[in-house]
């Protein structure tokens, strides 16, 4: 069975290949002559994989399962959320999106947070959707050069590190997008 994967990113596609079941061939959109901006207009990041999901089902015809992930900060009302990529601007600079989080908390004593992944899937007539969290609190300085977003400053819960001190495979073991994968691949693995 074919199915894509609403990602243009490839390290994603490798990771989530890995780990199918034998049944399924993983396409990516640029293997479907997608090269356009999905919108992702939703004001959640629940909304934002299923609008990516079904734009690709309803445009293209494929089975498709697409995720969307944010950083949910309390002292911040959920800030920056479905917002996390451009938090400090268009550019989506992963440095100013840091800086702006830790000045926005410089003064507040509530530093807990979490990450939230959604997977949307569109399987022939059917939709579901797979959630991940990953609770923990916003340090005030960064630690650790791995990972990439705002893993320097993000120490899960139970843990004495961040997430940019651990390995990836220690990571997803405990992450967001992990738990969320791990659902899916189950659901798909029955
Ligand atoms: P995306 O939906 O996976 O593209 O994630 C949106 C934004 O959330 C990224 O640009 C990052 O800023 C942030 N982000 C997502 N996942 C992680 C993570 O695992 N660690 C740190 N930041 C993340």
């Amino acid at each position: 069975m074919e199915l894509v994967f609403a990602t243009h990113n490839k390290n994603k596609l490798i990771e989530i290949k890995a780990l199918l079941p034998h049944y399924i061939t993983l396409l990516s959109l640029d293997d479907i002559g997608c090269n356009e901006d999905i919108p992702e207009t939703a004001d959640t990041i629940e909304g934002n994989a299923i609008l990516k999901a079904e734009h690709v089902r309803h445009r293209y015809g494929y089975n498709c399962f697409a995720d969307d992930t944010g950083l949910e900060v309390e002292a911040l009302n959920g800030e920056p959320g479905v917002h996390s990529a451009r938090y400090a601007g268009e550019e989506k600079d992963d440095k100013q999106n840091v800086a702006k989080l830790l000045e926005e908390l410089k003064d507040k004593k509530n530093r807990n947070a979490q990450f939230k992944t959604a997977i949307a899937l569109n399987l022939n007539d059917n939709q579901n959707l797979f959630t991940g969290i990953c609770k923990g609190e916003i340090i005030k300085g960064r630690l650790g050069d791995k990972g990439f977003g705002y893993d320097p400053v993000f120490k899960p819960l139970d843990f004495e590190t961040t997430f940019a001190e651990m390995s990836l495979t220690e990571k997803s073991e405990i992450s967001h997008r992990g738990k969320a994968f791990r659902a899916l691949i189950a659901y798909l693995s029955k």
